[in-house]
């Protein structure tokens, strides 16, 4: 699991959160949020989305799959992307929970809901923005004046029209909601799913909203749940034959790995000991201690618990990956390679983030033609995931070691390219086109990189 750290525009539905939450105009800056890579999860969310995307229409559209490193629950929309939050996976308690959350957002999509929001957002920024304004001139009057009264009154106003603002924003909500839970159920229905835990999820945020009013998952801001709401899903969700339905017992396995995985991650092994608190002796729980202890710097006793569960899940990708990063731990570089390739063989497709840990093994070995076979993994892998910033450290060291500088230039420009650094990038990209024959595929890549422009 490899975390980066990203710079984007806050999602439309959570800058709906947001508004109604702070009601500033503030609420429409850049944020950064930390995303993160797990060939494990990203494969399971994937087979959890895929179905429901083709019943949606949507699954030649292309849409990704973010995971966003956030302990609390939520899920959104933006652009072409459904963005999840890895604390609504450890939330939910069987596949089902996560895929009714994914069956609601492709019912947004599918909808057009975004472009509709956004110009609601639109007025709603514009009312925000009157109403602060006129909120300072009167508080200003007021101060200027010296009476307190005045500036109170000044600020009334303010609160006043942003509330004005964050109303009529919650009223187009709730219609699109409605419309968003009916269309989930219908992609439910048609993939032979139940929508029972959409409603448990539901009904989970709707009454810890009104529990505690106090730590409220944005979730529940943005997506507003009356009871009528609830009651009317409900009586839909019953509707459905498949309503009794439950996941697959191998797929609620790899449900509860994955949330063993996210639980080691980001709280560590006390939190893997809350979670499976049923099952302590299980593989869910006993997977999520041996990461817990790899992460705490223990790489001997990690292999040992994941060896364990090697022998009863011989043929799991995963264990094997973590195999190979316990092993780069100990400094244990090509035993580590074979693990890595082990998972590679195992994983379905040919995942670019496995290729890349891969390769990463292969160069710490330090071994000359093993170095030269981690250039080509590295390559191969970073093109399937070009995105993966972190990849072309290992790819422009592969390239240093082997005496190409001016490959290991272009690669350093990618990398600081994927994470947004264009200066940093172009001072790159321009030195290694210095050491490259014109017209060929690395001076033109470079070229790329020299003459991008930011979009907007
Ligand atoms: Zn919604």
């Amino acid at each position: 699991m490899v975390y980066t750290t990203v710079t984007r525009t806050i999602s439309l539905f959570l800058v709906a959160a947001y508004l109604t939450v702070a009601s500033t105009p503030s609420a429409f800056a850049q944020s950064r949020v930390t995303v993160v890579r797990d060939a494990e999860i990203e494969a399971l969310i994937s087979e959890y989305a895929q179905p429901i995307l083709k019943a949606a229409g949507l699954s030649r559209s292309g849409i990704d799959i973010v995971l966003v490193n956030n302990r609390s629950f939520n899920a959104f929309v933006d652009g072409r992307r459904i963005f999840i939050h890895t604390g609504a996976l450890t939330d939910a308690e069987t596949p089902n929970e996560v895929i009714g959350v994914l069956a609601h957002e492709a019912g947004h999509i599918a909808g057009g809901h975004q472009e509709r929001l956004r110009q609601q957002l639109q007025r709603a920024q514009t009312m925000a923005i009157v109403s602060a304004l006129i909120g300072i001139g009167a508080g200003v009057a007021g101060a200027a004046s010296d009476s307190r009264g005045l500036a109170t009154a000044g600020m009334g106003m303010a609160a006043g029209g942003a509330e004005m603002a964050r109303r009529s924003l919650l009223g187009y909500q709730r219609s699109e909601e409605a419309t968003a839970d009916r269309t989930a159920i219908d992609y439910l229905n048609r993939t032979g799913q139940s929508a029972n835990g959409m409603l448990k999820t539901f009904e989970r945020l709707a009454g810890g909203m009104a529990l505690a009013g106090v730590n409220v998952d944005p979730y529940q801001i943005s997506h507003p749940m009356p009871r009528e709401r609830i009651a009317n899903l409900e009586e839909l969700a019953r509707k459905s034959r498949y309503f009794d339905r439950k996941d697959p017992p191998q797929l609620q396995l790899r449900h509860d790995m994955m949330r063993a995985k996210i639980a080691a991650y980001m709280e560590g092994g006390q939190a893997v000991q809350r979670l499976f608190r049923g099952n302590p002796r299980g593989i869910p729980a006993r997977y999520g201690d041996a990461i817990a202890t790899y992460l705490n710097g223990n790489p001997r006793t990690a292999l040992q618990k994941v060896d364990a569960l090697i022998a009863e899940m011989p043929r799991n990708a995963y264990l094997q990956e973590l195999r190979g990063d316990i092993l780069i731990k100990a400094s244990r570089a090509e035993e580590a390679a074979n693990a890595y390739a082990r998972a590679l063989s195992l994983a379905p497709g040919t995942p670019g983030l496995l290729q890349v840990g891969y390769g990463q093994a292969l160069l710490a070995t330090g071994k000359p033609d093993l170095v030269k076979k981690a250039a080509s993994e590295l390559q191969t892998g970073l093109s399937r995931e070009p995105e993966f910033a972190n990849g072309y450290r290992y790819l422009a060291q592969a390239y240093g070691q082997l005496g190409d500088i001016a490959a290991a230039e272009l690669a350093t420009a990618e990398g600081h390219f994927h994470l947004g650094r264009y200066q940093d990038a172009k001072i790159f990209a321009t030195r290694a086109q210095k050491r490259m024959k014109r017209g060929t595929p690395g001076w033109l890549r470079a070229q790329d990189i020299i003459q991008y422009r930011k979009p907007g």
